[in-house]
Order: structure tokens, then sequence, then C-alpha cells
């Protein structure tokens, strides 16, 4: 059994920040609360501590979309616009960066797609595909894969076949408590348009469903998604990248669906989580004249997921959740929430499941007393340490394509 207190962290609650200390015991939390260090009566031989120096500590962020299978680079397209995912899908497995990218073993593209993902300071991705394609590495990788869930590719006439169909993964969905994610559409064309028919045809829209991107749809159609109660997943920089067009996401958040935010995909995708909020908070200005607060951005990478994913123990801080946090630097005596103006190099801790996996160098001693195997990187010229080995894993993949292969996602040098 390990114990660790990190003392001296802020924690919003309700909007309010609040000094507090966290306990953690193994993977969860075990308590959250002001001075939690003094009160516990903990053995102090048996206790490691931490001070986050009032630093603000936020629940790991979600990345509710994602195909860690394709994290790889250069990014396809985007000068010519396209219609439907098809159109675009099309173009992506004819390029040269497919062709190179099949040279890679799936295990190392799962690695990277992971990496990509902490560098974002994500703790839990949602890695939308068929399960027995990640199940072999997700006891392994660096972040969480969001793994309980069922699904369909999309619903449409070209559809890929994955799972039974969404009738009957809808049903055992809900009989399980469990998310049916799906494409919905994911495009402009007809087929994207008829796809909530399609959907509410198979009786599979409702509380389970959790639907990626959405794009052709307007108040109508918002109506029908907000009233079943099912969750969206807005992935802007991908959308504007194939299509030239994104969801029109305030008319979802103003009917009062459960909005949640992705990257999507390398190829089309932002580098990472970080950049996707950053991007998100700039376009909806430009969008509608209008700031979003950081907070709802924040709500959409932890309370939201949690609620979409029927993952009740993940997206917050409390006794009994898993221990996920995420700390930036130059944080301290910071009386606001601020996650939109962050880069990777502002990562000061990212601990999942009680376990720190990227942190600033003054960190090292936390490694080290877990005994948790790191190297070395550099990140917008800091040196960080992260659990595992990226640099090894870019190496492999250099030697995997005949050349040093270098990933704007995983900029560690
Ligand atoms: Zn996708």
């Amino acid at each position: 059994m390990s114990l660790i207190t990190y003392t001296n962290a802020v924690l919003f609650e309700s909007g309010e920040p609040k000094q507090v200390d966290l306990l953690i015991q193994d993977s969860l939390v075990k308590d959250i609360t002001p001075n939690a260090a003094l009160v516990k009566n903990v053995d102090p031989s048996n206790k490691l501590s931490y001070d986050l120096r009032g630093k603000i500590v936020y629940p790991g962020f979600i990345n509710s979309h994602d195909h860690l299978l394709a994290s790889y680079l250069p990014k396809i397209g985007g000068a010519t616009k396209h219609n439907s995912w098809l159109a675009y899908d099309n173009l992506y497995k004819s390029s040269g960066v497919f062709a190179e990218r099949q040279q890679i073993e799936i295990e190392l593209l799962h690695y990277l797609g992971a990496y990509k993902n902490l560098l974002g300071a994500v703790t839990s991705v949602q890695d939308h595909i068929p399960h027995n394609i990640h199940k072999p590495f997700l006891d392994s990788l660096p972040v969480k894969l969001i793994h309980n869930y069922y699904l369909s590719h999309s619903l449409g006439n070209y559809s890929l076949g994955w799972g039974e169909g969404p009738a009957l993964e809808y049903k055992l969905a809900a009989q399980a408590n469990l998310p049916f994610i799906t494409h919905l559409g994911e495009g402009l064309d007809e087929d994207s348009i008829n796809s909530l028919k399609k959907l509410e045809k198979a009786e599979a829209l409702g509380e389970f469903s959790v639907l990626i991107h959405c794009l052709p749809f307007g108040p109508r159609e918002v109506e029908k998604i907000a009233k079943a109660g099912a969750s969206v997943v807005w992935c802007p920089t991908s959308n504007l990248h194939i299509f030239g067009k994104t969801t029109n996401i305030k008319l979802f958040m103003d009917m009062g669906v459960n909005v949640c935010l992705g990257t999507d995909f390398s190829p089309s995708g932002s580098s990472n989580l970080l950049e996707e909020l950053r991007f998100a908070k700039k376009l909806f200005f430009d969008l509608y004249e209008e700031e979003i607060s950081d907070r709802t951005l924040l709500d959409w990478i932890t309370v939201n997921p949690s609620k979409a994913f029927k993952i009740p123990n993940i997206g917050s801080l409390k006794a009994g959740c898993s221990a996920d946090f995420v700390v930036f630097e130059e944080d301290e005596k910071s009386s606001e929430i601020s996650i939109s103006n962050k880069s990777s190099g502002q990562i000061d801790l990212i601990v999942i499941d009680g376990s720190p996996r990227l942190a600033s160098i003054h960190h090292k001693k936390l490694f080290s007393d877990l005994g948790i195997d790191f190297e070395i990187i550099k990140l917008e010229g800091k040196d960080k340490i992260v659990a595992g080995s990226p640099l090894s894993l870019l190496k492999q993949v250099s030697a995997s394509v005949g050349y040093k292969k270098e990933l704007a996602f995983l900029p560690i040098f």
C-alpha cells in the first residue's frame, strides 16, 4: 500500500478556489480537504509528502475522441475541403503518409497516440475503435483508455462495419449502463444529414448515445438530441481541416446538450487537447462574438465526459475517485481556472491512477521514491520527466520507416 500526500494545493469547488491537501492511497483519492495531511493519523514512515506550493490542481483531463491507431504525421489534406468523411478517408488511405504508417507496428502507433495525449495533459482518452484493436495495450500505455463501451462507426450508407449494428449495440449499452459511441453527421452531404433519422430508426438515440461531430444539424435535430439526453463530442480542429466548417456548438449548449471536447485523430486533428482548448476558445469567439469561459471548457474535458461515458470516478477530485490530476507551472496564487492558455511545456505534474507520468524536473524525487522508470525529455526548452520511454519509442519508429522521423505531437528533444 502506498500513501502519498500532496500538500498546499488549490482546488476549485463550484468555481471557488480552496486550499487543500490531497491524500492518495494507491490509485485512489483517499481524502481531499484542508489540512488532510495533518488530521489523518498516518504512520510518517509509510508516507511520502510533496508540496504543490499553492498551485491549482485540476481533475485529470479527458479527450473524448481519438483513434490512437492513426497517430502519425504529417497531416493530410486541408487545402481542399470535403463533403463527407469518406472522401477524406479515401484521400488519407491513398497518401504516402498512410503507406509509411503501415510500416509501423500497431503497438508503437498506440504508444505514439498515448504520449500525444499525455503531452496534452490527458489522463483518459476515448479511443473509438473496435475493442480487439487496442485491447492488448490497455494496461501498459502511459494514459488510460476508456474501454467499456458499445459502438458503431457511423450511421449511413458507407459506414464501416464496427460492432453488431446500432440497434443491438445501443440496447446492450443501455442494459449495461455503458455508452454507445458513434460518429454521426460527419460531413455535409445527404448521408450525413440523414444520419440522425437512421439513428432514431435503430432506436439508438438516447441517454447512452455519445455522438461524435453532428456537423450538419440545425435546431430541429439538436432539439431531438437534447430531448433524448444524448451527449455530443466537438472536434473543431478536425472539422475545419476536413470540411471547412464545424458543428453549431452554441446551439447544442443553448439547448442543454452535454458537450464534450475531442482532438480527433492526428491526420486531421489537433496536436493535443491543450491545443484543442486554445483553438476552441478562439473559434467560439470568432463564430459567436462571445467569450466561452475556461470553467465551461474545463467541464467539457472533465465532468461532461465522465457523465457521457458513464464513469463517475473520473473527471472530478473527491474521496473515492481515481487519483488523476493535472498541475501547471506558474499557477501559484492564481485565483482563476485557466486552461485555455496552456501548452505542454507548462505542465508541472500529471498523475494517473496515483502514479506520476509527466512532471517538471523538480519532481524527480517523486519518480525515484515510487520506483517509476522514466526518461528526461525537453518540452519547449524545459527539462521534463516522463514515465516510460518515449525517446526509445521514436527511435523504434525511425528504425521502422528507415529515416529519422520527427512528429510534431511529440516534440520532446
Ligand atoms: Zn473519429
